[in-house]
């Protein structure tokens, strides 16, 4: 019997709308290939949205995705919007997505494919083979804490404020997330925190901690932020899955992208507790190459493999797309971001034809 499954699709702005044809391509060739049936439904988020509806979240946009099993997101913004009141700008569009989906969790890997080794800055013998997944909280921490904003002081001085504020009942949900992805890795958990310093840190510590006893198959270990940093360029292969907070989540789980070498390769997950998870790459909307046939698209089709595999559990579907994927890298297609010595350089079409080509 056909498997049909609701997707909402938010092409958004810059590159998104070149790659996520692509990926729709490669989701519509595997569905046929294994009897699964898509519903797409576009809908407008960010920039796109601005223009059309002076909102960067339209309401019948958060209506369509909770309706659909899971949202394949591209990329939000570009230099059009950047002057743009806060409340107006593309990226408010994203934050109100997640916090419409209740998304509190961020999976991000950040795995070294071996046709790409020698585009990562580092030396081969420290990459290869790296295959990290961090576990990123995204709803709560330093930037949805309050107090927040730039107050005037007595003195007369000016202060910005933040506040860092984790709740256990915050830090349980995140935590289950990754000792349950770890499980289905190779069940090795560091939790990262700055607990030698911060209070909230402390508790992000004590529960994590209290957690693991009902994850006996999983070993945890704890690590400050400012070590993880390090270790992560000097050692990466002695991670497995992370876990950590919204700010120290932010930054690790891009130099823990960086190791791969490009932006353009790296898909992502964002999940809630309930209802559909957004798929996205995790790069942004490249202006400075959009409408120019040069993005990579393949981040784009990686986020419909995580969408395959997470949301809508197809293991075999999401393996076809990520083994066409290599299939191509070792042809020797690469986009100009990617490009090495003695490879063929494509366009986004390009790729996405010899993507189809590889499933066939
Ligand atoms: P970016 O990721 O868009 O681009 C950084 C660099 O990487 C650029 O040189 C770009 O050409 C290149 N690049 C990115 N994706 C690529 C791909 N698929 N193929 C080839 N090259 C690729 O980051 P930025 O320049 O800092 O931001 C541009 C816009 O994107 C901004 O408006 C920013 O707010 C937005 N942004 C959106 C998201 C999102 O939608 N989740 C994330 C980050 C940035």
């Amino acid at each position: 019997m056909t498997s049909t499954y609701r997707i909402t699709l938010l092409p958004g702005d810059g590159i998104g709308p070149e790659i996520m044809t692509v990926a729709v391509d490669v989701l519509k060739t595997v569905g046929s290939q294994m009897d699964l049936a898509f519903e797409f439904e576009e809908a407008l988020i960010g920039g796109a949205a601005i223009d059309e509806t002076g909102e960067p979240l339209p309401e019948a946009t958060l209506k369509t995705c909770k309706a659909s099993d899971a949202v394949l997101l591209a990329a939000i913004g570009g230099y059009k919007w950047d002057t743009l009141p806060r409340h107006q700008r593309p990226e408010t569009g994203l934050l109100g997505l997640r916090a419409g989906l209740e998304l509190f969790a961020n999976l991000r890997p950040a795995t070294i494919l071996p046709q790409l080794i020698d585009a990562s800055s580092l030396k081969r013998e420290v990459v290869e083979g790296v295959d990290i997944m961090v576990v990123r909280e995204l709803t709560g921490g330093i930037y949805f804490g309050s107090p927040k904003g730039i107050f005037e002081a007595e003195t007369g001085q000016k202060r910005g404020v933040n506040t860092m504020v984790y709740t256990d009942g915050e830090i349980d949900r995140i935590g289950r997330v990754a000792f349950e992805t770890a499980q289905k890795r190779r069940g090795q958990l560091c939790s990262v925190d700055k607990a030698n310093v911060l209070e909230v840190s402390q508790l992000w510590r004590d529960r994590i901690t209290a957690l693991s006893a009902d994850y006996p198959n999983v070993t945890l270990t704890h690590m400050y932020v400012d070590n993880a940093a390090m270790q992560l360029i000097r050692w990466p292969k002695q991670f497995d899955t992370i876990v950590t907070g919204n700010l120290f989540g932010d930054i690790l789980s891009d130099a823990a992208a960086m190791l791969t070498g490009s932006i353009g390769m790296l898909p992502s997950a964002s999940l809630g507790a309930s209802g559909p998870g957004v798929y996205e790459p995790v790069h942004g909307s490249a202006p400075d190459i959009a409408g120019q046939d040069k993005a990579n698209p393949l981040a784009q089709v990686l986020s419909t493999a995580m969408m395959l595999r997470y949301a809508l559990d197809q293991p075999v579907a999401a393996d076809r797309i990520e083994q066409a994927v290599t299939t191509v890298l070792d042809q020797g297609y690469r986009t100009g971001d990617i490009m090495a010595e003695n490879m063929t350089q494509v366009g986004c079409k390009a790729m996405g034809e010899a993507l189809l080509s590889a499933l066939a």
